[in-house]
């Protein structure tokens, strides 16, 4: 890991919008505490080979060199991994894969040729973003005289339970509706597609060229401030959250200081009590980390010291 490029990405862009110094602090921090990068949450795994589950199916379904297989006898096939999932993120799996399933045949109902990518890597040159991204459906709607890429579909898996909101305000997917506008010159536009599985929220939002260009200008202003010297740091649950910074981030720990400051007895009035109940998760979220980085470190050196120790 050289620099901040590798913390600005696509699903990173909504926490970067709301904290610019985001990108600076992980790296420092990963940097500062290389053992970060093993903390592990539970969820967050299960999310990770879910999503590997939803692809795998996908590829079985549509990208067998005999031809489709039904989605039913893809996850038959998937059993094996299916039966390490608990039985949330199976739930969440089967709802992705059946979204999928009914993107594809509507796109077809609706008289074009397509081609379908998994996992499709994209380049970022058109927003700044030197790592590009992976999107995890595209659905490329030919015309089917002219074979003319005409209307392209993206979808994104999302198996954990945090409302990730509608697809129309979600940054990581205007960033990949960008990204295939790029790539593909679509005429009729990109529709973005964000699946919630395990919470059974599915929304869309549709992007014309002039959409396209004020998300772009979007993401452009929010990558060109996190590349600042001293770009500006700002608490808020949502980009505090899964940031790897935030155990060691003054910042937040302020924050959080304030929202113990209204809860304590004879502090202050408290005003906002939507905000303190995201203040107070974000304490909670400060503490595990610190916790997990505690003992991460207290391994590392026990781990030095024993070596030290048989070296004599
Ligand atoms: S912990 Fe929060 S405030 Fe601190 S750098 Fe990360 S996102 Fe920004």
């Amino acid at each position: 890991m050289t620099d901040r490029s590798a913390f600005i990405r696509p699903s990173n862009m909504g926490a970067i919008e709301l904290c610019h110094g985001k990108p600076l602090m992980e790296w420092r921090a990963v940097t500062m505490v290389p053992a970060i990068e093993q903390m592990s949450r539970p969820a967050a795994e299960q999310g990770t080979q879910g999503h590997t589950v939803v692809a795998q199916t996908l590829a079985l379904t549509y990208q067998q060199p005999g031809g489709w297989t039904l989605p039913e006898d893809a996850l038959n096939q998937m059993s094996m991994a299916m039966s390490k999932l608990e039985d949330w993120t199976k739930d969440a799996v089967r709802r992705c894969v059946a979204y999928a399933v009914a993107l594809v045949d509507q796109a077809m109902g609706q008289g074009w040729r397509i081609t379908i990518q998994i996992e499709m890597h994209l380049s970022g040159k058109g927003v700044n973003i030197e790592r590009g991204g992976t999107a995890d459906l595209i659905i490329l709607c030919h015309d089917a005289e002219t074979d003319e890429i005409v209307h392209v579909i993206v979808a994104d898996w999302k198996l954990g339970w945090l409302d990730q909101g509608h697809a129309a305000d979600h940054l990581q997917l205007g960033t990949y509706a960008v990204m295939a506008w790029d790539k593909y010159k679509p005429r009729q536009g990109v529709t973005v597609h964000l699946a919630q599985g395990r919470r059974q929220e599915f929304s869309s939002a549709h992007y014309t060229a002039s959409a396209i260009e004020a998300v772009r200008q979007r993401i452009q202003t929010a990558v060109t401030e996190a590349w600042q010297d001293e770009p500006e740091v700002r608490a808020d649950i949502d980009a505090c959250r899964y940031c790897r910074a935030l155990p060691f981030c003054r910042t937040a720990r302020e924050h959080i200081m304030h929202a113990a400051d209204q809860l304590a007895l004879f502090g202050e009035a408290v005003t906002d009590r939507i905000q303190l109940a995201k203040d107070a998760a974000m304490a909670r979220r400060f503490a595990e980390d610190a916790r997990e980085v505690a003992k991460l470190w207290s391994t590392q050196n026990q781990a030095a010291v024993s070596e030290e120790a048989s070296r004599g």
